[in-house]
């Protein structure tokens, strides 16, 4: 093939409610909302992408948030799991933000590799934070609701639960330039590299697993970094001549795509790193207003009256003095 990618681009899932969505994952999880955005598909709904301070690649999680959307159900053919890069010693301060927050959250899966804090959004989506042994060296968004010593570094990870593991792993391994670094009891740890955070896929083989269904509160697709639209049409044609049905690169404004499912089900995406969400707002105002392609901006005036109305915390601006944190120094003073 071409070469490997260079790791992970992003996570999108579905979501219900606009606002409890912006809400969890600003004051929540501490991302900032680095574009008000539609779905280019289907632009009366909103399409929310939160990030570290300019939305690297690496960093993102994007939402379809569809008010009163049915619940999907985890399962095989989708990527089950998403997990979140955090400090080494920070899991502590994190289940304790949650349970403030009236989130359940739960230690699982602590190994010498990494400690894992599992917990699910306010639509049901299982999200992991990663405590790994390999250092993450990526700057954190400075959020107002979380301090920058424990944020969120970006991506650590995401799980495929497959039925016949073989398939998904000749796909990612192969196709895709991955490697297997190791393997336990029918979980395969596979990265872009050494295993360093935002560049590990874990395959799970559930043999007798039931199929998964996506919608509220599940992944859609998860995306591997390109660096530009030049080798993603190298791995375009590669990918179609394997057989796959790769779709055309298909522009996202602040990125373009292409899309096509692994043999286990799953929906991949090879995304290029450029040109970024500071493409049409200043970096300082990521997310502060709805932000159209060209091909939608004369709709305006239908689509703002179609999407919901919804608020963006103080938080998400550099440089305001959001409550929360006025509030704490009043009270240490
Ligand atoms: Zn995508």
């Amino acid at each position: 093939m071409t070469a490997a990618t260079q790791g992970l681009h992003h996570v999108t899932a579905i979501a219900g409610d606009p606002q409890q969505n912006i809400d969890f994952y600003i004051r929540g999880l501490g991302l900032r909302l680095v574009k008000k955005t539609v779905n280019f598909d289907d632009p009366g709904t909103y399409h929310l992408y939160y990030g570290d301070e300019s939305g690297r690649p690496g960093s993102l999680l994007t939402f379809f948030p569809w008010k009163g959307i049915r619940s999907g159900h985890v399962g095989t053919g989708q990527s089950t799991t998403t997990a979140l890069s955090v400090p080494q010693g920070s899991l502590g301060w994190w289940q304790e933000h949650f349970k403030g927050l009236g989130v359940d959250s739960t230690v699982s899966g602590t190994s010498s590799e990494e400690e894992r804090l599992s917990l699910r959004d306010p639509d049901g989506l299982q999200l992991d934070l990663v405590a790994s042994s390999l250092t993450d060296p990526r700057d954190p968004w400075d959020s107002a609701s979380v301090p920058a010593e424990y944020a969120v570094r970006g991506q650590h990870s995401s799980v495929l639960t497959v039925q016949r593991p073989e398939e998904t792993l000749e796909t990612l391994t192969r196709h895709l330039g991955l490697r297997v670094l190791h393997e336990k009891g029918g979980r395969y740890r596979l990265s872009t590299h050494d295993g360093e955070p935002g560049t590990v896929v874990d395959v799970v083989a559930d043999p007798r697993g039931e199929r998964g269904l996506v919608a509220g509160g599940t992944v859609h697709h998860i995306a591997f970094r390109v660096p530009d639209q030049r080798t993603q049409e190298l791995w375009r044609q590669e990918l179609a001549e394997l057989g796959y049905a790769v779709t055309a690169i298909l522009d996202r404004q602040y990125f373009t795509s292409i899309y096509f499912r692994e043999p286990g089900g799953t929906l991949l995406e090879i995304a290029t790193d450029t040109p970024g969400f500071d493409i049409d707002e200043p970096l300082l105002e990521l997310g502060r207003s709805l932000k159209l392609p060209p091909w939608l901006e004369p709709s305006r005036d239908a689509i703002s009256a179609a999407v919901a109305r919804i608020d963006v915390p103080g938080e998400n601006n550099p440089g305001e003095a959001p409550a929360a944190r006025s509030s704490i120094i009043e009270e240490r003073a």
